[in-house]
C-alpha cells in the first residue's frame, strides 16, 4: 500500500532526478530512503533535506547524541509548559510544592541540554 507520505517522497525523488541529482548507494539514517547527490555536491534525503555523510563512527555517535539532546530538549519544554499550565490550579499547598519541584528539575535539565548543545557547536567550529 502506498501511503500519502510515500507519495510525497516518490514525487520528491523524481524531482531530484529531473534536476540532475544522482541516486546514491546510501540510505538516510533517519528514514532509510535512498540519498541523492546534487550537482552542487550536497547529499540530500527526499524527506529530510541535506544529510551529513559521516566518515567515522565517532562522527555518527556525535550526530546521534545531538538528536538525543534535541529530543530531551523538546520533552523538557513540553513538561515545563504542562507544569506551568497546572500551577495555580492545585488545591493543596503540597501538590503545588510538588509541581514547583518538578518544574525546577525540568528547568535544570533544559539548561544542561542547552549548555551541552553549545559545547558541541563550539567543537565543530574548531
Ligand atoms: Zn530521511
Amino acid at each position: 500500500m502506498v501511503t500519502k507520505r510515500d507519495e510525497v517522497v516518490i514525487k520528491k525523488m523524481s524531482e531530484l532526478l529531473r534536476s540532475g541529482a544522482v541516486m546514491l548507494d546510501l540510505a538516510c539514517p533517519l528514514c532509510s530512503a535512498p540519498l541523492f547527490k546534487l550537482k552542487s555536491g550536497e547529499v540530500v534525503c527526499p524527506t529530510h533535506g541535506v544529510v551529513r555523510v559521516v566518515k567515522t563512527d565517532a562522527e555518527a555517535v556525535e550526530i546521534q547524541s545531538q538528536a538525543v539532546l534535541d529530543r530531551v530538549q523538546a520533552l523538557a519544554a513540553d513538561r515545563i509548559s504542562a507544569i506551568a499550565n497546572s500551577l495555580g490550579l492545585e488545591s493543596s499547598e503540597d501538590a503545588e510544592r510538588e509541581l514547583l519541584d518538578q518544574l525546577e528539575r525540568w528547568l535544570d535539565i533544559l539548561e544542561r541540554v542547552r549548555r551541552l548543545k553549545l559545547m558541541a557547536v563550539k567543537e565543530e567550529k574548531k
